[in-house]
C-alpha cells in the first residue's frame, strides 16, 4: 500500500518521533509502505511524520543521485545496491567537522518548493535495523544532506526553519498558499 504523504503545514510534521522500541512486523510493515511512497513520489528520502506518523523512523533511497559522495557502514564500504533503501531506526545524527555546502533542497512535504539550504558535508549517524540492530554510518555530500533532512522531520524540523532568512521570505508566499490547502484538505 502507498501511504499518502501529508503536505505543510499538517501538525504531525512539527511533532518529535517517539523512539521505537517494538521491533516487530508492524514496523517492518511500515517501512514497507513507507518505500513504497517514497518510490511512488520520486524522492530520495522519507520520514515517518511525512506519513502521519510520529515516530522515529525514516528512509534514504541515494540510487538515482550521481554518485558524489562517501560512505562507509559499519568500517565497511557495501556497494549502494545492496543497502538502498536504506531503513533508519532510531537515528542519530552527528555533524562532522566540514565544510557546508549550500544546495537547492525540496521536500515531498512541500510539492513545488525548493530552497538554498547549507548544511555541512559530512556527517557520523548511529541507527537501528528493522531487527533492532545497531549499525554506524559515515556518509558525506547528497547522502549526508539527505540523512540530516530525514533526522531533522524526526524532531519536528523542517527544510524552511534551516534557510536563510532572505530565502525564506521568497518563499513565504508560496507556503502560505500551500498551508491554506492542506487546511481546506483537513477533514473537520
Ligand atoms: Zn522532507
Amino acid at each position: 500500500m502507498v501511504l499518502p504523504i501529508v503536505h505543510y503545514n499538517d501538525p504531525v510534521l512539527r511533532k518529535k518521533g517517539a523512539r521505537v522500541t517494538a521491533f516487530d512486523a508492524a514496523l517492518a510493515r511500515l517501512a514497507t509502505e513507507m518505500t513504497a511512497s517514497m518510490h511512488a513520489a520520486e524522492g530520495i528520502g522519507l520520514a515517518a511524520q511525512q506519513v502521519g506518523r510520529a515516530l522515529q523512523l525514516c528512509l534514504a533511497d541515494l540510487r538515482s543521485v550521481k554518485k558524489e559522495f562517501a560512505w562507509a557502514l559499519d568500517g565497511a564500504r557495501p556497494p549502494l545496491e545492496l543497502i538502498m533503501p536504506l531503513v533508519l531506526v532510531n537515528p542519530a545524527v552527528t555533524l562532522l567537522p566540514s565544510d557546508e555546502t549550500v544546495y537547492e533542497e525540496g521536500c515531498l512535504s512541500f510539492p513545488g518548493i525548493r530552497g538554498d539550504v547549507a548544511r555541512p558535508d559530512a556527517v557520523r549517524v548511529t541507527y537501528q535495523d528493522l531487527q533492532g540492530g545497531p549499525h554506524v554510518l559515515l556518509c558525506s555530500g547528497m547522502f549526508a544532506r539527505c540523512l540530516q533532512h530525514e533526522a531533522d522531520h524526526l524532531n519536528g524540523v523542517l527544510f524552511i526553519d534551516r534557510m536563510a532568512k532572505k530565502v525564506r521570505a521568497g518563499l513565504d508566499d508560496d507556503l502560505k498558499a500551500l498551508a491554506k490547502a492542506t487546511r481546506e484538505k483537513a477533514p473537520a
